[in-house]
């Protein structure tokens, strides 16, 4: 075997099969898209005593402990029976399990924090919630592994926290925690997969909701919003990567590898192929642990213009990594997708395949060019037919790009340039990341409160007269101007223009001429906010005849008139 073989293999876990020279271009193209290396990330690490708190009824949680008893210390908090222990002395009882002491306490949980290695349970005793570890006199967090052996289990993510167990009443499931359990005293580290930049994030601006769409598909409940931002709990992060696929302003990205090393790679790997044979690849992206042996299998019957590609979690990569494989000149870009896809991933994997679908049809590309296969139905070669004459004649060169808005403009360009798209803009659906704010121009005062909370820098005001602007590559259509107007004069329209220029372009969407101060001369509003503000008080006392006259005035005036 030769090092490029060790090299393929350690890479997607198994050789690319054939000698012809279709294969042997697969094989080179494959090893000069690993060429590099990938930026460092950091580690999250996890320290466990392996001290087990077992959740469950009394004999069921006695009987679970006796298989565990051996390897590792653990308790037991009783859900069922009667508590006598608030009068004991140490405020929990004793068992004899296989020849060992096993504290037990009886209490409801009500809730379950943290992680492997630092698990805070509260529960409800006496009427009043406590920390069990309290209880025990443990640290608090002292908990390092969690067995809930509830049938509803109290927690329910989609992806659960490291070192909590919660079979559901599945015997295997239980027979799987009880072997891997002893397993889990020591140090453990994993990467941290994901970044977060809080500066370019439009989770909310003063107090006013924007997007969430990253805390919409976290399967592990790993984000939360925290004062106004995004809250990133590493520890209970799986990795699965989808935050950042879906994030519309590249504020969540993903660290392992990062977005420059994904599309170098595919740069790389999709160029070599096609400068030696003269073709175009499709692309498989799958992930190993769950897809690694139906892709190898299905692989081995295909065409060698068919390339693998092994990424951490399919969920990880988005549209700006799709329509950049597609300027890379990638014939069809495919997903591999597993019965452990958890469904809010699936989700949000559909509604971006959508996306790329939608754009690249108005791009004047075929819509499937990027799709989503389920990994049963992968066995059919039928299912990756493309057509191919829908290649892209020229592919793009661009590299180096860690910003995702970035690589999607560059994507866009010169899939324009070397397409044939035929309209002036795409109307994209609801919840897309680009389009424009339709301003009614009636309603609005030019009071510029879109544009103080605009976190992207879309809406902008002139310092020198009364004009809103607008740039609308810059909006992602987080909304959050929508909500502050307090004209209701703002709507949201996505959309991309396909005129490079024009979607770079500062417009202006509304203006009017200053209204002077009818003391002094100095512009200090507009006609239209006078106007709403004499609308407004017309029925007030004060503003009765003169009185009127002190919304013509500007603030310096007014202090002088009333002295
Ligand atoms: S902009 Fe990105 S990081 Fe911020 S809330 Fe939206 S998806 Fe999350
Ligand atoms: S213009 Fe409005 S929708 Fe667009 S980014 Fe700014 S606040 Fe969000």
């Amino acid at each position: 075997m030769t090092d490029s073989d060790r090299e393929i293999i350690d890479y997607l876990g198994f050789d690319l099969p054939g000698e012809n020279q279709l294969a042997q271009a697969r094989r080179t193209a494959l090893l000069r898209g690993l060429e590099g290396s990938a930026e460092p990330t950091s580690l999250v690490s996890y320290t466990s005593a392996g001290l087990v708190l077992i959740i469950g009824p009394e004999p069921s949680a006695l009987s679970v402990a006796e298989s565990l008893v051996g390897s590792v210390t653990c308790f037991v908090l009783a859900t069922d029976a009667i508590d006598n222990t608030l009068s004991t002395p140490m405020g929990y009882e004793k068992r004899q399990v296989a020849g060992q002491d096993v504290p037990i306490i009886f209490g409801k949980p009500e809730k379950i924090l943290g992680h492997l290695g630092s698990f805070e349970v509260i529960i409800e005793r006496d009427q009043r919630e406590v920390e069990l570890a309290k209880v025990m006199n443990l640290a608090s967090g002292g908990i390092d592994v969690v067995l809930d052996l509830a049938r509803d289990p109290l927690l329910r993510t989609e992806l659960l926290p490291p070192g909590y167990f919660a079979p559901a009443g599945d015997s295997s499931r239980l027979d799987q925690a009880l072997s891997d359990i002893p397993e889990l005293a020591g140090i453990f580290e994993k990467p941290r997969y994901v970044q977060y930049n809080p500066d370019i994030c439009a989770h909310s601006e003063r107090g006013i909701a924007g997007c969430t769409q990253c805390i919409d598909v976290c399967p592990a409940g790993s984000l939360t919003s925290l004062a106004g931002r995004i809250s990133v709990d590493p520890h209970l992060c799986h990795g699965m990567g989808s935050c950042a696929a879906v994030c519309p302003t590249g504020a969540m990205t993903y660290a392992y590898p990062n977005l420059a090393r994904t599309l170098d790679s595919l740069r790389r790997l999709l160029s070599s192929f096609r400068e030696a044979t003269d073709l175009s690849a499709v692309l498989l992206l799958f992930d190993s642990e769950h897809a690694g042996s139906t892709v190898k299998g299905v692989v081995a019957n295909m065409a060698a213009d068919v390339i693998p590609w092994r990424i951490e979690e399919v969920g990880s990569t988005g549209i700006e990594v799709w329509l950049s494989a597609v300027a890379y000149g990638a014939r069809s870009v495919v997903i591999v997708t597993t019965t452990h896809t958890p469904p809010s991933t699936r989700t949000a994997l559909e509604s971006q395949v959508k996306l790329a679908g939608v754009l690249l049809e108005g791009l004047g590309y075929s819509s499937n060019y990027v799709r989503l296969i389920d990994v049963e139905h992968f066995s059919d070669s039928a299912n990756l037919a493309v057509d191919p004459s829908s290649e892209i004649r020229v592919a793009a060169t661009y590299g180096g790009i860690d910003e995702k808005r970035v690589a999607l403009r560059f994507a866009f360009d010169h899939l324009l340039q070397v397409g044939n798209a035929s309209k002036d803009l795409i109307d994209l659906p609801t919840g897309s990341p680009f389009g424009t704010v339709n301003i009614d121009t009636d309603a609005c005062t030019l009071c510029m409160a879109c544009v103080s909370v605009c976190p992207s820098g879309a809406l902008d005001d002139d310092k020198e007269q009364p004009r809103l602007t607008f740039l609308e590559w810059n909006c992602v259509q987080c909304g959050i101007c929508e909500r502050a107007c307090p004209e209701g004069a703002i709507s949201l329209h996505p959309r991309l223009l396909l005129n490079a220029e024009q979607r770079m372009q500062v417009r202006t969407v509304n203006e009017e001429s200053p209204f002077l101060c009818i003391d002094c001369g100095k512009p200090f509003t507009t006609q239209s906010m006078v106007s709403k503000m004499e609308e407004k008080l017309k029925g007030h006392r004060m503003f009765q005849g003169d009185g009127l006259k002190s919304l013509h005035r500007c603030e310096d005036c007014q202090l002088k008139a009333m002295f």
